[in-house]
């Protein structure tokens, strides 16, 4: 299997005193580390697609998180410029918020062919949820962002990056096709728990660790899944899933 690099940005801001959109130290990406970025996967024969469409050999995601005004006022014109689509997962309640995008850019993202995804209502964790609060951060957001593109919303990337069968369920029941969570990886097989891995680009993200990451090649991304994985392991040991599941197990016997 080929795999489908899924990439992770949040904002493309040159500078901290930027005045459109919310600048993120670790995660906003200068817009000439996004160019240089678009540049490279195109001299490397990578295509970005959105969720939904066909995959082309090459097929890569460039997804959005949050629904940062960066987004639209930035990402999507270098993008549009190049004939590419990138994925924006938008965080319902934050529209139309200071730095975020409102409905009629919601809207433009979708006029202009690009993806469009949940990144939830609230931006709370969904492992933190209640089954009802759980159900109703899943419909909602895909009922706002349905209603304001006019067209199906089946993806979706998991605020805070993590969640567990429970929260995987919950959104194939609500209606979402496609999850992707924050654990860095290839996508070259199914996984267990079904969720789509993604890669963080950050602003410290220089283009020879991008080509490295993209194509899963060398030591750097295994030297980044294995310290996700040991960062994982107390967040397991603690978090709500893994809790029930040894409640559970415990139970059981
Ligand atoms: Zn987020």
């Amino acid at each position: 299997m080929i795999g489908l690099p899924i990439l992770m940005y949040h904002g493309i801001h040159t500078a901290r005193d930027a005045r459109r959109g919310v600048f993120d130290a670790r995660y906003s990406v200068t817009a000439e580390q996004f160019a240089r970025q678009l540049d490279w996967l195109g001299e490397h024969g990578y295509v970005p697609v959105r969720l939904d469409a066909a995959r082309p050999e090459g097929a890569v995601v460039l997804s959005f998180d949050d629904g940062d005004l960066s987004a639209v006022e930035v990402a999507m014109p270098m993008l549009a410029e190049r004939g590419l689509v990138g994925e924006f997962c938008v965080t319902t309640d934050w529209v139309g918020q200071p730095g975020r995008i409102d409905p009629a850019a919601v809207r433009a993202l979708a006029e202009a062919s690009m993806g469009v995804g949940s990144h939830g209502r609230t931006h709370r964790h969904l492992a933190d949820l209640s089954a009802h609060d759980l159900a109703e951060e899943l419909t909602s957001s895909k009922r706002a962002l349905e209603a304001w593109t006019g067209r199906p919303v089946d993806a979706m990337s998991l605020p805070g990056g993590r969640g567990g069968r429970r929260e995987h369920l919950a959104a194939t029941d609500a209606g979402y096709r496609w999850v992707m969570d924050s654990v860095p990886g290839p996508n070259r097989t199914v996984r267990p728990d079904r969720y789509l891995h993604r890669v963080a680009v950050t602003r410290r993200t220089t283009v020879g660790e991008f080509g490295r990451l993209v194509s899963w090649r060398g030591v750097a991304p295994r030297r980044l899944a294995a310290r996700t994985a040991a960062l994982e392991v107390p967040k397991r040991l603690l978090g709500n899933a893994g809790y029930t599941r040894v409640r559970g197990l415990v139970r059981s016997r």
